[in-house]
């Protein structure tokens, strides 16, 4: 089967690869920065394409470029971390919504009559559609619109292909993307009701199965992978919480 894979360099693309490929898939992935590491050796089952999903002349581009090849499926995953009220200009707003909503609508509708019978699309969201820390507007803004685009295209694409989200909540891409290395500490890990934080297999995984005929009757649905953290109610002094206060 052939998937097409956005933000295929680094972190959970990069995953989501590499599990296609293992799982006998032949990828196309796109990406802004260079071949992500283990994949550079892979020719014949992965297509590379280095473009800005931001830039609609470079994705017009790739698009002429698989004009007429068939998918089986879209995985719309290419993201960064975008700020809110204090610090995001209304440039940086609109490039955000560009990469984060745009692309994925204008991939899926280009290449919805390319799509073979049974098609998957998977959107990766985020928990913080639903929920925010501060300065966090335009990333909001761009996965609680992807919920939305989610379940509005599996409509569109009844009786073609099936479309749905994934909301991962922490996911440490350090294994995976070699400029993110960060300290995790036990706390961190412990404040998770299953006791980690989360890994990129969690999700390509995931991804796999969304694509495959087990997941065949979940449409238009968001699966949230969190480990529970978005499920925890937090109290002053209950369980540990502490309000620290301004
Ligand atoms: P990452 O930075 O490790 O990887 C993202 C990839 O997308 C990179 O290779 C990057 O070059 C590519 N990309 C970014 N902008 C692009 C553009 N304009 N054109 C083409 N490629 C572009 O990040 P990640 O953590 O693997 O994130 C992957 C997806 O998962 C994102 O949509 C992110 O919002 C979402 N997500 C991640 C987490 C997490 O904790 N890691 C949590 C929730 C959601």
């Amino acid at each position: 089967m052939k998937y097409i894979v956005t933000g295929c360099s680094n972190g959970i693309g990069r995953c989501i690869c590499l599990t296609l490929l293992k799982n006998n898939h032949e990828v196309y992935g796109i990406d802004i920065d260079k071949k992500g590491k283990d994949l550079e050796d892979i020719n014949e089952k992965f297509h590379f394409y280095r473009v800005d999903i931001g830039d609609k002349k470079e994705l017009d581009l790739f698009l002429k470029n698989v004009e007429y090849i068939r998918f089986d499926g879209i995985i719309n995953n290419a993201g960064f971390n975008s700020e809110g009220l204090d610090s995001c200009s209304y440039d940086e707003f609109n490039y955000a919504l560009k990469v984060g909503l745009s692309a994925p609508f204008y991939l899926v509708k280009s290449l919805r009559y390319n799509l073979n019978k049974d098609a998957s699309i998977v959107n990766i969201a985020s928990t913080r559609a639903l929920m925010s820390q501060k300065n966090n507007e335009s990333y909001a803004t761009v996965k609680g619109g992807i919920l939305a685009l989610t379940h509005a295209m599996a409509m569109t694409l009844r009786n073609k292909a099936r479309v749905n989200s994934i909301s991962p909540g922490w996911i440490d891409v350090s294994n995976y993307n070699e400029s993110k290395k960060i300290e995790i500490s036990n706390n961190d890990m412990l404040q998770h009701p299953v006791g980690r934080v989360g890994k990129p297999e969690d999700i390509a995984e995931m991804v796999l199965f969304m694509c495959s005929d087990k997941g065949s009757f979940i449409n238009g649905e968001n699966i949230v992978i969190d480990g529970g953290m978005s499920k925890q109610m937090i109290y002053h002094n209950d369980d540990y919480w502490k309000y620290k206060g301004e």
